[in-house]
């Protein structure tokens, strides 16, 4: 055996790309360990993979692990793998040269630029794996044999241009890859790397689900026992014990069937911080051009910050079982927040950024799929567990109902499993197929009326006329309904119409017709009254005419067409939006007593100061029945007091 030692040159690129890690382009250096443990799972990988087609190799293999091993006095860190391991020319051409061509283009990008800082961002979307452990080490020694083989090989780099080549002995395949750290103290290091506790940290985070164990050897001060078992005092010793400091548990690589449901529960658990079991478990498969595993929950449970500002996404992203990131926005839709989950990518670079997510088509592919699938399972939950759906519907329906809006690809399919409260329901939630079930011969469009609650909603004067004709209407309660029901031309061919806007026309062609024609000559009969009220309300409404919606109250109020809503116009001033005041119309019910006395009124003496007071005390009542707060609550309350003690003429 030759004892020389060879020395090469980096490839140019590679050079630079060592002077950049060297002078640390990355914020986050705790990664290098993520980087050196999954090399050495995907070496254990492809030996488990070649012993399949390589008999020579049935021997090697056996109790694969992954090791690391510190020697505090000489400051290093070595992590052994007993892995595929590389032969001398796998070393030049898989350590000594950049092959990646994204790391190629990185390296012309960088070369094109006149300073050599790059925001990290940017940085983060090249493989660099290996040499990442030049932003933690002044050099770095690996000695690899590769499984089949007897001769192992020592690769030796300060990171200065060039590194050694020479022979070496190694008992068993795989690779040693030894960091000489640089001083703790050295103003670019972070962490003390040779320290149990931060390197404990470090692979629960990135590496926890790593196949493999992932053991270390650690010094535990332990007492000697007596005869009975206990401690003896004064007689404690160190002792050696090496523990494994990865749970491992990727439950979504093993088969469904293997996997019960304590442990999904468990892990579910484990990864949303949340005490109650999930409501639902959803496993994945994505397979073709590119493949990827998820699995995802439905928790029982809404969280308290589900509607806070910041939009958190419930979806940790792995490629190859390591860890990249919490809370990737790109892979759920902001109204699937509240589903929590892995999701692990088998092409990914690991050094995906956030910001080169957001355009990885790859990403989007997913994220796709994951929404169908989540609306899927619960669509079947909704024909097959409908209590359990309810449940969810009770917990979740109101982020769920922002997707209505936001994703229009699946608008329908979430209409589909949308429930809601309707005068007809009797406390029960019904569908929008439900209500289409039931629908009024000739009846052309879906009626609805939002408001604040469940309780001023239901008892609207709105209601009045299509309760009478046995007309559904739906009740809509959530902010986010009035949105929804905006941007939705149709359901099924039928159009949504709320019945506090525009005229109310129900019933078949006859009894519009009917309807109309009595109303004109209603209006005909109190048409100077109804100029006088309007001129009182001048400043509150925008007109003032006879309605035909109501069939008890005496008036109420209601919108154009196109106007916003009341709650349309709270909800935007409560986001500090500036919103224009919108003027209603004031509808008096013809058929009401107070119409006559009015007019009887109006007939004596048409100028009589009272008719301002009984204008606005119509108003009032109109705001007070649909919830809306009064301006002048002090002169209303005062008009009733005197309308009380008989003293308003
Ligand atoms: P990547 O892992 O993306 O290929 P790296 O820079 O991390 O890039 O590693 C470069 C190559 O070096 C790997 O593809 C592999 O062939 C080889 N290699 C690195 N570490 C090991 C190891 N522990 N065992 C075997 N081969 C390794
Ligand atoms: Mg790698």
């Amino acid at each position: 055996m030759s004892q020389t030692v060879e020395r090469h040159e980096f490839q140019a690129e590679t050079k630079e790309l060592l002077e950049l890690m060297i002078h640390s382009i990355y914020s986050n250096k705790d990664i290098f360990l993520r980087e050196l443990i999954s090399n050495s799972s995907d070496a254990l990988d492809k030996l488990k993979f070649e012993k399949l087609t390589n008999p020579d190799l049935a021997a090697a293999g056996e109790d694969s692990h992954i090791l690391l091993e510190v020697d505090k006095a000489a400051s290093t860190l070595t992590i052994h793998d007993n892995g595929i391991g590389m032969s001398r020319e796998e070393v030049v051409q898989h350590i000594g040269t950049i092959a990646k061509s994204g790391t190629k283009e990185f390296m012309t990008m960088m070369k094109n630029r006149e300073q050599q800082a790059l925001p990290p961002e940017l940085i983060g979307q090249f493989g660099v794996g290996f040499y990442s452990t030049f932003m933690v080490a002044d050099k770095v020694t690996m000695v690899t044999r590769r499984a089949g083989e007897t001769q192992a090989t020592r690769w030796e780099s300060g990171g200065d241009g060039t590194y050694t080549l020479e022979e070496a002995k190694r008992d068993t395949q795989g690779t040693s890859i030894t960091l000489h750290l640089k001083p703790s103290d050295s103003e670019d290091a972070l962490h003390d790397y040779a320290d149990e506790w931060t390197l404990r940290n470090i692979v629960k985070k990135y590496s926890d689900f790593v196949a493999y164990p992932i053991q270390m050897d650690v010094e535990r001060k332990k007492p000697e026992l007596d005869a009975e078992g206990k401690p003896v005092e004064g007689s404690e010793k160190t002792v050696i014990e090496r523990i494994t400091l990865n749970s491992m548990k990727a439950i979504w690589t093993r088969p469904e069937s293997d996997v019960t449901e304590e442990e999904y529960q468990e892990f579910y658990k484990h990864i949303s911080h949340d005490w109650n079991n999930p409501l639902k478990t959803i496993r994945m498969k994505i397979e073709g051009t590119f493949e990827a595993q998820a699995l995802l929950f439905i928790p029982s449970k809404a969280p308290m910050d589900l509607f806070y500002q910041d939009g958190k996404r419930g979806i940790q992203l792995y490629v190859k079982r390591v860890f990249i990131m919490d809370d990737c926005k790109d892979l759920m839709p902001l109204y699937m927040r509240f589903v929590k989950g892995v999701v692990d990518s088998e092409d990914l670079s690991l050094n995906i950024s956030r910001e080169i997510l957001q355009q990885n088509r790859q990403i989007q592919a997913i994220k796709k799929r994951l929404v169908k699938k989540v609306i899927s399972t619960l669509t079947d939950m909704r024909r097959t567990e409908k209590e359990d759906y309810l449940k969810f519907w009770g917990e979740f329906g109101r982020v769920l109902k922002e997707g209505i809006y936001e994703d229009h690809e699946n608008q329908e399919a979430l209409l589909d499993i949308s429930f809601f409260h309707s005068t007809r329901g009797e406390g029960e939630l019904i569908t929008l197929r439900d209500y289409m079930d039931r629908m009024k011969p000739g009846q052309d469009q879906i009626y609805y009326l939002t408001g604040d609650t469940l309780k001023t909603v239901e008892n609207s004067p709105h209601l009045e006329v299509f309760r009478d004709k046995g007309y559904e209407v739906l009740l809509l309660t959530d902010p986010v309904d009035e949105i929804w029901v905006q941007s939705v031309m149709e359901f099924e061919g039928k159009s949504f119409q709320s019945v506090a806007k525009g005229t109310a026309e129900v019933g078949d062609a006859e009894e519009k017709k009917a309807e109309e024609e009595a109303l004109k000559e209603k209006e005909q009969q109190y048409q100077s009254l109804l100029e006088c009220l309007k001129a009182k309300l001048d400043e509150q409404v925008k007109e003032v005419r006879l309605s035909s919606r109501l069939t008890q109250s005496p008036s109420c109020l209601v919108g154009s067409p196109s106007d916003m809503t009341p709650q349309m116009e709270m909800m935007l001033k409560a986001m500090n939006q500036e919103v224009p005041k919108t003027k209603r119309i004031l509808e008096l019910n013809p058929n009401h007593p107070i119409m006559s006395r009015l007019q009887e009124l109006y007939s004596a003496k048409a100028d009589d100061p009272a008719l301002g007071d009984y204008a606005y005390l119509l108003y009032g009542q109109a705001l007070l029945a649909e919830g809306s707060p009064l301006p002048e609550p002090a002169r209303f309350s005062r008009l009733i007091s005197n309308l009380m003690v008989g003293t308003m003429q």
